[in-house]
């Protein structure tokens, strides 16, 4: 397994949005760094743009975000 991309966690609290498919759809998960089939996955908003991640890294930048400092 490749090692997750991490470099951006720090950024975990900017905006998400969760999108959800009636069909699973594939798509590349720029977190995981591969390629995923499934109907949920996010947009992140970074400062080096939109990202696509899915419901797996969304769920622990949300529990991430959660925990932060303000
Ligand atoms: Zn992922």
């Amino acid at each position: 397994m490749p090692s997750k991309d991490r470099h951006l966690d720090n950024q975990a609290s900017r905006k998400k949005n969760l999108l959800r498919s009636d069909k699973a759809e594939e798509f590349y998960c720029f977190r995981c760094k591969a390629d995923k089939k499934s109907k949920l996955r996010a947009e992140w908003h970074t400062t080096e743009g939109v990202k696509i991640i899915c419901n797996g890294c969304y769920g622990e930048l949300v529990a991430m975000s959660s925990v932060a400092p303000p």
